[in-house]
């Protein structure tokens, strides 16, 4: 993977991120703050994106603005290391995939992780959508089709569709070949790709 610092995260992020990930680094960049499953959940993507783990240090130190660097290193510091392989067992953990996302760690209210287009109602999914997709075509106008999947439980193929309109494709060519997201990584890479 290319590497990239702490301080592309916000513009990667804006440009490039599943709705999931949108979500997840919305929530920290307003809480300042994410709860376990969400550092897990993001933590691990950023690091599959090419985050090193100097620069997610940067990241989640910065991004958790409100307390001390006692506190930081006490109870989020180990965490960090651990999911990059250098703490416990030393397992080198992947990301999630959207399957793993859909069907554990059920998101509580208070939770930002999971997939939004499982696990938010409808009228929040079409204002997320609308809110981080709006200026890239994902316009109500195309939101029945999308809510149409979400509500038949074909959730990837949302996805998918959002991917395709917020890239200019023609439905069915999905993030490559006419294959649908089956991973947050995936969608993120193939986004950075179309790019170049
Ligand atoms: Fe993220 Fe996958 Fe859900 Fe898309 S379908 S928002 S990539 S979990």
């Amino acid at each position: 993977a290319d590497s990239v610092t702490a301080d592309m995260i916000d513009e990667i992020s804006n440009k490039h991120f599943p709705l999931c990930m949108k979500n997840l680094h919305e929530t920290l960049r307003k809480k300042h703050h994410l709860k376990h499953y969400g550092r897990l959940q993001y933590g691990l993507f950023l690091k599959v994106i090419g985050l090193s783990i100097e620069e997610a240090m940067i990241f989640w130190r910065k991004g958790f603005s409100g307390i001390t660097d006692d506190k930081f290193n006490k109870e989020y510091k180990y965490n960090i290391r651990h999911s990059y392989g250098l703490e416990g067992k030393r397992t080198n953990y992947s990301a999630f995939s959207c399957q793993y996302i859909f069907t554990n760690h059920q998101p509580g209210v208070d939770d930002t992780h999971g997939c939004p287009y499982r696990h938010f109602s409808p009228e929040n999914l079409e204002s997320a959508l609308v809110t981080h997709y709006g200026n890239q075509g994902v316009t109500p106008s195309v939101l029945p089709e999308i809510i149409q999947q979400v509500r038949s439980g074909h959730y990837h193929v949302a996805c998918t569709r959002v991917f395709e309109i917020s890239h200019g494709l023609k439905s069915g060519e999905g993030v490559g070949d006419g294959v649908s997201v089956t991973h947050p990584n995936e969608y993120a890479a193939r986004s950075r790709e179309l790019e170049r």
